[in-house]
């Protein structure tokens, strides 16, 4: 029997490698023309698989097919996938594959935001313990090629977004951690309860030797303390609890079986705003129970700085820090990034590829936060009147990406900040995030010199 692994992007191609190499003829399947290296290629011929592309080529894969490995941009309710169902083919994710070829342990870090900062800090503390680590997921690399290499005693952390988590099987980390849900992908998973239900994976299958990691201060997380059989370990920047993970006095502190410790002070790190607070809590309780001291933790926190495109400084012009937040695809994010600005004078660019969602809080926020709001993209119109329905006053429309960052440059002065954060995917003027960030950021340092 051959394997099929659906979608030949980051993870399929990753899952398609392992296998090859595990000695199974296998078929990277992908609806539209894509290429994939001269290496892979011939591994998957070695033992006579290789590409196939195009729906029209489905069912006679499928003929000869005992498994069918799921990338996550792959819906699991397509037609194809439904054929698949019909003809008992075990059908997995791409995580599932990597879990079950694992032998070492495993953080996995869940949430609508916060899942790449949080699994960076946790893969940093992951680098003091004495024993190899790695990080991978959702963050850029195949979970199941970088799991590949790494010996028993290992640990890994993993990102891993609500599609990576549908169809996992055995899927039980030693540590699974859910930073918040808030409505995003609905397009996929159609209800927030789909959507939750798919980041319940996470943990689902955890017992009492395993940890599951809450966060208390989200109004639905805070209550799948009774879906999970693991130790339940909350975190919390509001409330004092009687066990976990939590903040006193601007420390992080741990409590857990009768133990308290402190990790270090917000002052004595350099991310900022209560969302990082709410990741770094996270991060904390990971590196905790995978063994890593409370020094090293604190010395990890104490030098890490933003990940690329989270409100990340890029420099000061006349006195005005400019920031790329080019990441905040989603109003929540944006409303994050608003409320770190404590004290307002925010300029705010935002726009681009309209997700459609409600607008009405974060431009409320903006009012309160923002000097001026400079719209730009395909979704200029409908933020436009989102910002004169909550009654900012002070909007500029941009005719381009550039002019929004001229427009913010020829505006500001000190006490102000210009901050990048969108609201919106990049599709309509970009590749993707990335590249719109460092548009950005080549335009504001451009306009430096
Ligand atoms: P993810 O990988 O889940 O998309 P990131 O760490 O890349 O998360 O951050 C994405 C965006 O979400 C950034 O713009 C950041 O400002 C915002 N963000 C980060 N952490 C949180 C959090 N805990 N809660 C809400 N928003 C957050």
């Amino acid at each position: 029997m051959s394997a099929i692994v659906y979608g030949a992007g980051i993870s399929g191609r990753g899952a398609a490698e392992v296998l090859a190499k595990h000695g199974e003829q296998v078929f990277l399947y992908n609806d539209n023309p894509i290429s994939i290296s001269e290496e892979l290629s011939a591994l998957l011929e070695k033992n006579n698989g290789g590409l196939v592309i195009g729906s029209e080529n489905w069912s006679a894969l499928l003929e000869k097919a005992g498994l069918l490995v799921l990338s996550p941009g792959i819906p699991t309710d397509i037609e194809n996938i439904r054929v698949a169902e019909q003809k008992s083919i075990k059908i997995i994710s791409e995580v599932e594959l990597g879990y079950k070829n694992y032998a070492g342990h495993m953080a996995a870090i869940t949430g609508t935001n916060g899942k790449t900062t949080t699994t960076t800090i946790v893969g940093e503390m992951f680098k003091r313990l004495p024993v190899p680590s790695a990080v991978g997921g959702n963050i850029g690399m195949a979970l199941s090629k970088e799991v590949e290499a790494l010996p028993k005693d290992s640990w890994f952390a993993a990102e891993l977004s609500s599609f990576q988590l549908e169809r996992v099987e055995t899927f039980a980390p030693e540590i699974a951690a859910v930073l918040n849900l808030t409505p995003d992908h609905l397009d996929r998973h159609h209800t927030m309860e789909a959507y939750g239900e798919a980041k319940k994976n996470i943990f689902r299958l955890q017992d009492a030797s395993k940890y599951t990691v809450l966060n208390y201060d989200d109004p639905i997380v805070k209550t799948w303390d009774k879906d999970s059989s693991g130790q339940i370990c909350f975190f919390s920047r509001k409330v004092q609890l009687e066990q976990g993970i939590f903040m006193q006095n601007g420390d992080f502190v741990i409590k857990w079986k009768d133990k308290e410790y402190t990790v270090c002070n917000v002052k004595d790190v350099k991310l900022f705003g209560g969302h990082n607070e709410e990741n770094i809590l996270c991060a904390i309780a990971c590196g905790f129970f995978a063994g890593v001291s409370i020094e090293d933790m604190a010395d990890v926190l104490k030098n890490f700085n933003a990940v690329e495109h989270r409100i990340e400084y890029v420099t000061t012009i006349n006195g005005v820090p400019y920031y790329n937040d080019s990441k905040a695809t989603n109003t929540d994010s944006v409303i994050k990034a608003l409320e770190a600005f404590e004290d307002g004078h925010i300029i705010l660019l935002a726009g681009g590829y309209d997700k459609m969602t409600d607008l009405t809080e974060m431009m409320n926020l903006a009012k309160e936060k923002c000097d001026c709001v400079i719209l730009l993209g395909a979704a200029q119109a409908r933020f436009n009147k989102a910002a004169i329905a909550a009654g900012i006053e002070n909007i500029r429309l941009a005719t381009s990406f550039k002019d929004a960052v001229d427009i913010a440059y020829e505006i500001a002065q000190k006490p102000q900040v210009v901050l990048l954060s969108p609201a919106c995917s990049s599709y309509d003027m970009f590749k993707n995030y990335p590249e719109r960030g460092n548009t950005f950021k080549a335009l504001v340092r451009a306009l430096e010199k």
